[in-house]
């Protein structure tokens, strides 16, 4: 006999406000030099790691940014456009006594600079089906709102840590990244300016974090060092030996939106309809460089009303706009949908209830068929369920949780003896009575019947019994 397991509950997404501030998407590709097959995979990152190239790979960096002809689709020469050859040759002299000038840009460029795939690191080819020589390269596809970038500072290894202490010049604002973004990404905004600045001190086995932290209000820098929080100048973060850096996307434009939102506000123009817009929404317009389309989902079920549950408190969910405001954010962000009218959901309340009357019917009748098997003295066959699966159960019925468990699934309890399934030896499982059973699998449905009958072995079986199960009392002693 075979069982197939049930599909287990569908796993749900979910948004959070740490997904919205620090979610990016990175597009990396790989080509086989021999087919030119190029494979693509959409990453989703929250910071991103960038090694920090030494002597020789700095210099192999710049050379391939200044030889243009040579600069292939995907290797990102371009980072060092503005810079120019000669502010490179000056960098390089300044290096000669001071060791090398490495920049941000240069951590980034080594990151997003393509990978040859060869040797010991042969790429997979799908479509020869061999080993290949190949090229690896990524692009930015979305900005996230806040940029966290990590500095390789700590190499691990076996028996030793050690620290790279290379100073790693950063903008204090203005940091582009624009020369790393795929060609087909919608992004607007593409550079960032410095929020804060975590910095390591000591060695790679010990040591003291501090932080330096902008304050958005007055633009003052100020340094964090366990509880002493000191005013300091700019020169001092800038030479900071950054560990993390936090860059913010520039808000320039987002301004423009934010005096153009106030003034139609100020107008006070008369509107015979009035808009409900989400707070999460206009928190992420007040805040972000970019907020997205309106998500008025937030506040609303999926019939156009409000949930039950969120009715009490729809206050602090929604504020009200006049219609000249909400008409310039509708056609400058999309989304929506729009709202004038706030009723709590008739459909959701009522299949609340249903829900609620289902529980109790479950609850009651387990209850009952599972005294009547506490009363039988010697029963003939128990039935075994995945505790696994009835502590998901109990979970909805005692309405710890809104959805109903899957199909039963005793898979995990059973173990196949010469072609018959019994109990598995140290399961983690329950008993109940083949009435319970019944209850249980007319609504749930799922599987497989797992079964044992403690009288056999000191007594004769039953000649009621068929012939099927007999057969499997007998093997399984
Ligand atoms: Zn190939
Ligand atoms: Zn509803």
């Amino acid at each position: 006999t075979s069982f197939s397991p049930p599909k287990s509950k569908t796993q749900r997404r979910y948004r959070s406000v740490i997904s919205d501030v620090f979610d990016g998407t990175i597009v990396s590709s790989v080509q086989c030099l021999t087919c030119d097959r190029v494979s693509v995979t959409l990453e989703t990152f929250q910071d991103i790691s960038l090694p920090i190239p030494g002597k020789e790979d700095l210099a192999k960096l710049h050379s391939s940014s200044h030889q243009t002809a040579l600069v292939k689709a995907g290797s990102c020469g371009e980072a060092y456009a503005p810079q120019g050859w000669i502010a490179f040759v000056m960098e390089y002299i300044k290096s000669w006594f001071w060791g090398p000038v490495v920049t941000l840009q240069d951590c980034l460029a080594a990151f997003f600079a393509r990978d040859e795939l060869k040797g010991d690191n042969m790429y997979s080819c799908e479509k020869c089906k061999k080993l290949r020589n190949g090229v690896k390269f990524c692009k930015v596809q979305s900005l996230p709102e806040i940029l966290c970038i990590h500095l390789k500072r700590f190499r691990h290894e076996l028996m030793f840590s050690t620290k790279i202490g290379t100073h790693v010049s950063f903008p204090l604002g203005g940091l582009d990244l624009q020369p790393f973004l795929a060609k087909d990404s919608s992004a607007h905004t593409t550079s960032y300016d410095l929020l804060s600045v975590i910095c390591h001190h000591g060695t790679a086995s010990s040591g003291h974090y501090i932080a330096y932290c902008r304050n958005d209000l007055n633009n003052l820098w100020y340094e964090f060092d366990d509880q002493s929080v000191t005013e300091v100048p700019e020169s001092c973060v800038q030479n900071a030996e950054a560990y993390v850096l936090f860059y913010k996307k520039s808000k320039e434009d987002a301004q423009k939106e934010r005096r153009r939102v106030s003034s139609l506000l100020s107008m006070m123009e008369p509107s015979l309809l009035q808009f409900y817009i989400s707070r999460q929404w206009l928190n992420r317009f007040k805040t972000f460089a970019e907020p997205g389309p309106i998500t008025n989902n937030d506040f609303l079920c999926c019939h156009g009303g409000v949930p039950p549950h969120k009715a009490t408190y729809i206050d602090d969910l929604v504020l009200m706009l006049p219609q000249n405001v909400w008409d310039h954010l509708y056609s400058r962000y999309g989304g929506g949908p729009a709202v004038n009218h706030l009723y709590a959901c008739h459909t959701c309340q009522t299949e609340i209830e249903k829900l609620e009357k289902r529980r109790k019917a479950e609850l009651d009748m387990f209850v009952r068929l599972n005294k009547a098997f506490q009363e039988e003295e010697s029963p003939i066959v128990i039935y075994c369920i995945s505790m696994h699966w009835f502590r998901e159960w109990e979970g909805f019925v005692k309405g710890k949780d809104n959805d109903p468990p899957g199909p039963i699934d005793n898979t995990k309890i059973a173990i196949n003896k010469n072609g018959h399934l019994t109990l598995k030896q140290g399961a983690d499982s329950g008993q109940i009575s083949e009435e319970t059973w019944n209850f249980l699998h007319s609504i749930h449905g799922g599987g497989p019947v797992v079964t044992v009958r403690p009288n056999v072995g000191h007594q004769e079986s039953e000649v009621s019994q068929s012939e099927e199960k007999v057969e499997v009392e007998t093997r399984t002693i």
